[in-house]
């Protein structure tokens, strides 16, 4: 399994991940035009597109994506989508509303799993920074979008839909996942789990 990375530096340094494994790939977090990347997928099928939550910094892209796939998202961010003030674009000056036709995209909900080539990952709902909070689990990898960060940081939760209540239950299901496994968040440097702040678990 290959994972790329890109940054957008210009909408809120958000990262965007390809997935490659044999002839398929699934982007996580749209936030990066398609045409800047279409050179490292050529000749490749798109399983789709993963939103780990309705959050502009992470899908302000997703229009150059939109011929690729359908949308993995979860059934409250389909919402969100279309809020300019719940999916944050207001908090980057833009005003953000995007119309997914329901044929266009796909709920991701706990425990339903995505094929990536030969590989499957596990959608986690990881709460508490939105009410759309999903992380994908392949083997040793997890896409967390906003939830945790490098260095023991987690998501903010004072945004709309955040709750501390559903970020608390979130880590302890965190809790229960194997530490070496590598996270590959929203923001930031890539880290091992057993890096993360094990405060944080409490
Ligand atoms: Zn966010």
């Amino acid at each position: 399994m290959e994972i790329k990375k890109y940054t957008n530096k210009d909408v809120g340094f958000g990262n965007m991940y390809i997935i490659i494994t044999n002839d398929e790939f699934l982007v996580v977090d749209p936030c990066v035009n398609a045409s800047n990347v279409i050179s490292h997928i050529k000749g490749k099928k798109c399983k789709g597109i993963f939103l780990t939550h309705a959050h502009f910094d992470h899908f302000c892209e997703i229009e150059s994506w939109l011929d690729f796939g359908k949308v993995f998202l979860h059934q409250n961010a389909y919402i969100k989508l279309q809020n300019a003030s719940e999916n944050a674009s207001t908090l980057f000056g833009a005003e953000a509303k995007i119309d997914l036709a329901e044929n266009q995209v796909i709920f991701a909900e706990e425990n339903m799993i995505i094929t990536v080539g030969d590989k499957k990952a596990k959608v986690m709902e990881f709460f508490g920074h939105t009410d759309c909070s999903v992380g994908l689990l392949f083997n040793s990898d997890l896409f967390c979008g906003d939830f945790i960060f490098a260095g023991g940081n987690i998501g903010r939760y004072d945004l709309p839909t955040g709750s501390a209540f559903q970020m608390r239950n979130s880590l302890r299901k965190l809790k229960s996942l194997n530490e070496n496994i590598t996270v590959h968040a929203g923001h930031g440097e890539d880290f091992l789990l057993k890096d993360f702040n094990k405060n944080m678990f409490y």
